[in-house]
């Protein structure tokens, strides 16, 4: 079966994947649980997944379900939409999602993060598209 899963950037809202395999959180578990796809409604636009562990069925709007198959809360996908909508000034220290939109002092330049990576040694990083200078790699979560 092809599932059809959103992504929400600020331009362009949708990415095709197919996948069987999902994880959130489990209505009765109250953890983040692995999820087997049981059924996608097209119409309603909603996906319902099996908890792995205690086979509790629950339906989740598309739209909260990630590309890498992380089903979001309620609350997280509110804290990600406020996010997302809002352009931040780039910092080695903090955390980036994919489609978010930051700002780079250096440069002088807006850009939108494209890629996250970690590299062999533990570090993450992520490569950001900007407007003016292009692809660039740069450090995110530093504990410096
Ligand atoms: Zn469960």
């Amino acid at each position: 079966m092809e599932v059809i899963a959103i992504t929400e950037t600020k331009s362009k809202p949708k990415v095709a994947l197919r996948r069987k395999n999902f994880e959130g959180i489990c209505a009765r578990c109250g953890h983040i649980r692995p999820l087997q796809l049981s059924h996608l409604d097209q119409e309603s636009k909603t996906l319902s997944l099996k908890c792995k562990v205690c086979n509790e069925l629950t339906t989740f709007p598309l739209i909260r379900v990630l590309k890498s198959g992380r089903v979001l809360s309620e609350a997280e996908y509110e804290e990600r939409k406020k996010a997302l909508a809002t352009c931040i000034e780039y910092t080695p220290q903090q955390t980036y999602w994919i489609g978010q939109e930051i700002q780079h002092q250096r440069f002088q330049d807006k850009g939108t993060v494209v890629k996250k990576l970690k590299s062999d040694g533990g570090h993450h990083f992520i490569i950001v598209k900007f407007e003016k200078s292009g692809e660039k790699t740069l450090i995110e979560g530093a504990d410096v």
